[in-house]
């Protein structure tokens, strides 16, 4: 078999493997008091320094969550509801806009992740956000300068803005830190989703300026169902799970020892061999595009040809008259693993709403597949 997946999930690395499975012997809750208790908390706090070491942050600023899913939906949400709540700065300075809202407008890319998008469209529907929208150029790209355009429209009227580092499809890098630094120029908070860039790129948080930024175990070698909403000190925002008020009270629940101490060995394995793995993964991936093509010349690359702008591992090509569903049937049927896009979405015939805004037509974007490589890649 060909697992050329990674994207969608990667494989458990054996360091990960080992920190799960040695931890999940124990027993302990890292908010209990006593010897047990306090055992739990040593690995959670142990944990909280590696990862945050190895993504440029400080522990303090690390929240952990069930996911990269959480994580964005807590970003979207929370900053979306501090920055309107009643005693906001904002909210205790102005009148209000209609409804109480005094920042409705979010500024976001196309381009999200449906665990940004979908959580932006619910605002929209339950809570009376505005979304503005920012272009994509047909690579993929969001330019800085339309986020500072979009904020220097009424800047106070904006909740927040949230580009992703680099997309799940097409593998396209955003220029965040000139993103982050627009959004820092208004006094607005700048929200990224990093779970693809994690591991593949220079992560460092405290340098790209962000104010807030979601890693996922899964996609970096740690287990399924832990991640990370890295959290500037002194960024406002609101609970989505109330409860036991672990996480700076940002988080509530129990936290999970075991997959925590496997997301922090996994981001410390990935964040120090990057260079030379994501170099090779890159070798591998220019490999694939020459051979597909060579063997099928009409075959078109999505995303930004450029190395510099795209995701090593990632490949993505539209082939023309051919449907990405049942080309990936057939693939899999000789042994390679892909995908037409997000896991999440697959299984659902609709066009890739990314390939769309970049501006595919809807059957070049339903004649697509993406071959992602990872580590175990050969
Ligand atoms: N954001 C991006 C860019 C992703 O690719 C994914 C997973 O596909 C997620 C968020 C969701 O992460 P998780 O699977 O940890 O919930």
């Amino acid at each position: 078999m060909a697992y050329l997946d990674h994207a969608a999930t990667t494989q458990l690395l054996p360091e990960a493997l080992a920190a799960v499975t040695a931890e999940l012997g124990y027993v302990g809750n890292a908010s209990s008091l006593h010897a047990a208790g306090r055992r739990a908390r040593r690995v959670v706090e142990e944990s909280r320094e590696r990862l945050a070491q190895s993504f440029g942050a400080r522990p303090s600023e690390v929240v952990f969550t069930s996911g990269g899913t959480e994580a964005d939906n807590l970003a979207v949400k929370g900053l979306y509801w501090a920055r309107n709540a009643a005693g906001s700065d904002r909210a205790e300075s102005a009148d209000g806009a209609a409804g109480g809202r005094c920042r409705p407008r979010i500024i976001a890319s196309p381009i999200e992740h449906h665990a940004v998008l979908d959580p932006l469209a619910w605002l929209a529907e339950h809570e009376g956000a505005e979304i503005l929208w920012l272009p994509v150029d047909r690579l993929g790209r969001v330019d800085p300068a339309d986020v500072e355009a979009a904020l220097a429209d009424d800047p106070d009227s904006v909740a927040f803005v949230t580009v992703m580092w680099a997309n799940n499809e097409v593998g396209t890098v955003q220029r965040v830190s000139e993103i982050a630094a627009a959004g820092r120029v208004h006094g607005v908070p700048v929200h990224s989703d990093a779970v693809q860039a994690a591991g593949q790129l220079a992560v460092d948080f405290t340098a790209s300026g962000l104010d807030a930024m979601t890693l996922s175990g899964h996609k970096i070698g740690g287990p399924v169902g832990v991640g990370a909403l890295v959290l500037g000190r002194g960024v406002e925002l609101t609970p989505v799970l109330h409860g036991g008020g672990q996480e700076r009270d940002v988080r509530s629940g129990t936290l999970d020892t075991a997959s925590i101490a496997g997301f922090a060995a996994a981001a410390e394995v990935v964040t120090r061999g990057r260079a030379e793995r994501s170099a090779d993964v890159a070798a591998l991936r220019d490999a694939l595009v020459t051979a597909v093509q060579r063997a099928v010349p009409d075959a078109h690359l999505n995303g930004d040809p450029n190395p510099a702008g795209r995701l090593p591992g990632n490949a993505h090509f539209s082939f023309p008259g051919c449907e990405g569903d049942s080309l990936l049937l057939l693939l899999d049927a000789r042994g390679i693993e892909c995908s037409t896009g997000s896991a999440c979405s697959s299984g659902v015939a609709q066009p890739s709403h990314v390939l769309l805004a970049m501006g595919a037509d809807a059957d070049m974007a339903r004649g697509s597949l993406r071959f992602s490589l990872g580590h175990t890649s050969t």
